[in-house]
């Protein structure tokens, strides 16, 4: 079941008050059109009654998808709650609710991310069936290998999984700051496969650099960098 909510907000052109459905849960399974909307940048997002402006309204989402067990918040950075604080957050939820939960339960995957690109990337990836952490491991490998032109600070990498063909993976850089979308990377599929191998020899390693619930080589990156 999807989750939604009527809220009065404001309109950030003209200032009229209107009120507003806006989702907080999504599932994909039973309600496949909001997976679309989300998809289309369309989801939360409000037109205007008296202007013509049109706007998203970015708040924390769960993205629900029951066929591929897998659960993604999706909780934007505000100027009052920063990257830090969410990951904290979050991992002291996810903690308490293991705790609660009898050992013998499958629970799904929990993932979260930070921006709705990152949540689109991981859609397409799960659908892929692409592994999460072998494509953010290669992702560090790029950041490491350029720092100067891929620095993790300004730039976040993204797979692009649409343009990536059986030879490539094609992933594209994106202005942290600035949001836009740069210089496109290729990446050999077949070392992506080695990767892969590796990772079904010692998963633990992987595990262990990227123990969720935010994979993120980016994030794993600004970290190190900073307690360095
Ligand atoms: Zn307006």
């Amino acid at each position: 079941m999807s989750i939604s909510r009527t809220t009065n907000i404001s309109c950030p052109a003209c200032g009229t008050q209107q009120d507003v459905q806006l989702y907080d849960a999504i599932n994909v399974e039973t309600d496949p059109q909001l997976k679309e909307a989300l998809m289309h940048n369309q989801l939360n997002r409000v037109d205007c009654e008296d202007c013509d402006a049109s706007f998203r309204v970015d708040m924390p989402l769960l993205y629900n998808d029951p066929g591929n067990r897998m659960l993604i918040h999706w909780v934007p950075e505000t100027a009052n709650v920063t990257r830090e604080e969410i990951l904290e957050d979050f991992d002291e939820s996810v903690e308490q609710m293991n705790e609660m939960v009898p050992a013998d339960i499958n629970l799904p995957s929990v993932r979260l991310v930070l921006t709705r690109v990152e949540l689109v990337e991981l859609i397409f990836m799960i659908e892929a069936e692409l592994n999460q952490r072998v494509v953010e491991y290669v992702k560090y490998s790029i950041h490491t290998r350029n720092m100067g032109k891929v620095d993790p600070r300004k730039s976040r990498l993204l797979l692009n999984v649409q343009d990536s063909t059986d030879e490539e993976l094609c992933f594209v850089m994106q202005d942290v700051q600035e949001q836009t979308l740069g210089k496109v990377l290729r990446y050999g599929r077949a070392a992506y496969q080695s990767i892969c191998e590796l990772y079904d020899e010692a998963p633990e390693e992987f595990m262990e650099m990227f123990p969720g619930p935010c994979i993120s080589a980016r994030n794993l990156l600004l970290d190190d960098g900073t307690s360095a």
